[in-house]
């Protein structure tokens, strides 16, 4: 299934256009370069023009990260889900000025959708990943050691124990 590689952000907002894809790492170079390992999303651009008038991008995104954790520099799947809200602006100028809390992008004939998805998801990486329940941050360290030394130590109780 060939999907269009980039939009045209007005024509796509004001048309209400639906797009859906999935995107591995190969189409996410950045995310590549902040580390993470490995990736799938899906994700649904939705095109509208929103309640201000203005036309906007809609994006879903549903899918799963590799990252490094930082603790135990174990490998941490994260699984993502996000939406974000974009307002098109005319030019950076205008998205300059604007003093809400909207995201916006500045509109283009030719918008790359596997860059829009990428910056989404760059957002919602956390900073510093961590596993939630992380091997390292219980003191065990980041392998099995302590718990051979365990069983050696067992092993030589019985051992001293039995003989
Ligand atoms: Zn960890």
């Amino acid at each position: 299934m060939l999907q269009p590689a980039a939009i045209d952000g007005l024509a796509f907002a004001r048309s209400a256009g639906v797009l859906k894809g999935r995107l591995g790492m190969e189409s996410l170079p950045r995310l590549a370069q902040s580390g993470c390992s490995g990736s799938v999303v899906d994700f649904v651009l939705t095109g509208e023009i929103n309640e201000r008038g203005k036309p906007g991008l809609r994006l879903a995104v549903d899918g799963s990260v590799r990252l490094q954790c930082q603790r135990c520099l174990g490998n941490l799947d994260l699984s993502l889900r996000l939406e974000a809200r974009l307002e098109l602006a005319a030019s950076e100028a205008e998205i300059l000025a604007a003093d809400d809390d909207m995201e916006r992008v500045v509109a283009g004939r030719e918008m790359r959708v596997a860059a829009l998805v990428e910056d989404e998801v760059l957002l919602a990486l956390p900073m510093v990943p961590k596993h939630e329940q992380c091997s390292a941050a219980a003191g065990l360290g980041a392998d099995t050691k302590p718990s051979a030394f365990q069983a050696l130590a067992t092993l030589k109780k019985r051992s001293l124990s039995g003989g």
